[in-house]
């Protein structure tokens, strides 16, 4: 049976923060899963370039109270991410949100995964699915996701966390060919059953998640939450418990259908239970969930789609290098113009837009849905 336990500390005070980790580890017992002299990867979410009070990426305080844990079990710890955008190179994701830094100075070493290449699956259906060789070079994944809302996927946490693992523009690419909730998590729930052997813990960062529309664009929330798991599809499932979520996200729900939902118990660090009310969700999810059966016409006449605040928007032409069906152009006064049919409503200029100026807008027919 998995185990999953929940902690509360106020703030990313790092010493706090290791403490907590450290009541867990020994309530679970976790800490057997490793043994000295192992090599580790440390995997946060580093959606972005983005600095750490933005709230997007695991907090460099806590993969620093993480790699310190992790090196008083004799553990190597090595620390890597693909980040999402086309041409993000992982260093400089890594060094602007402070990750390095905080990893370094903890005694980690922070890797490019760029550099280690790619190893190609083909899933049952003869989809092949990309992901990096880091996976063969450590011993164990330790995976540390950050508790967010996401458009496509209601809901970024541990197993999705796992999608970092995909390199470069196929990250991108992906949303091309999985444009939908249903199909994009058959994508995650492959990419997790190949690497979830590997991950030896999860250790979620909820100290300050964020709502509605996330990955990027949401808003910040104050949880205090630390939570650890052995298993990726346990502790994500009983976060949508404990958000208080009425019908499971797409991604348990393609994960139970293949059975890697695994029986499991849940523990709080004493008298810290606690529920969490009025979590809000994406606000496009609601649309996001309307079957294809409905048709084409349905789908477009309830449709979410994005335009650009031109107020915010700096030209910076993020948006269009990371638009995996190419719907974006830079015009003459340098801002995007979108191509709506072309627009597979993947959202991922909304995700990586760094100034919050894509924005989401709803057909007259979406507010009856
Ligand atoms: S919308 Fe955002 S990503 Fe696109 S050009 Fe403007 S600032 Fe850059
Ligand atoms: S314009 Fe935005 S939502 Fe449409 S396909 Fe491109 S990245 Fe996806």
């Amino acid at each position: 049976m998995a185990h999953v336990a929940f902690g509360k500390v106020e703030d990313y005070d790092e010493e706090k923060i290791l403490s907590v980790i450290e009541k867990l580890f020994s309530l679970t017992g976790i800490d057997r899963n490793f043994k000295p002299g192992e090599r580790i990867l440390l995997k946060p979410n580093v959606l972005a370039p983005r600095k750490a009070e933005m709230g997007i990426t695991t907090n460099p305080q806590f993969v620093s109270a993480t790699v310190k844990f992790l090196r008083t079990l004799g553990l190597e710890v090595i620390v890597s991410d693909s980040p999402g955008g086309a041409g993000t190179k992982s260093m400089f994701a890594m060094k602007e949100t402070g990750i390095y830094d905080a990893a370094v100075n903890a005694g980690a070493k922070v890797v490019p995964i760029e550099k280690f290449g790619i190893k190609t699956f083909k899933s049952d259906g003869g989809a092949k699915i990309h992901i990096s060789k880091i996976i063969y070079d450590v011993d164990g994944i330790v995976n540390l996701p950050k508790l967010k809302t996401h458009s496509l996927t209601l809901l970024t946490l541990a197993v999705k966390n796992c999608y970092g693992l995909v390199p470069g523009f196929m990250k991108t690419r992906y949303h091309f060919y999985y444009p939908t909730p249903r199909k994009f998590s058959w994508l995650l729930s492959e990419i997790y059953e190949r690497v979830r052997d590997k991950i030896r813990a999860v250790i979620l960062d909820g100290i300050v998640a964020m709502e509605g529309n996330g990955p990027s664009a949401g808003d910040l929330r104050k949880l205090g939450l630390i939570g650890i798991s052995d298993d990726c599809a346990a502790i994500d499932d009983a976060l949508e418990k404990l958000l208080g979520l009425d019908k499971p996200s797409p991604v348990i729900k393609e994960l139970k259908k293949r059975k890697l939902v695994p029986d499991y118990k849940v523990s709080w660090l004493n008298g810290e239970e606690t529920k969490i009310h009025d979590f809000a969700i994406p606000s496009n999810w609601k649309m996001r969930l309307i079957p294809s059966f409905l048709g084409t016409l349905a789908n477009r006449l309830i449709q979410i789609y994005p335009v650009v605040d031109e107020s915010l928007c700096t030209g910076c032409g993020e948006c269009a290098s990371s638009c995996p069906a190419n719907a974006i152009n830079i015009s003459s006064n340098g801002l995007p113009k979108f191509d709506y049919k072309r627009c597979i409503r993947c959202l991922c200029c909304h995700e990586i837009c760094p100034s919050k100026a894509i924005k989401l807008k709803r057909t007259f027919l979406t507010r009856f849905v």
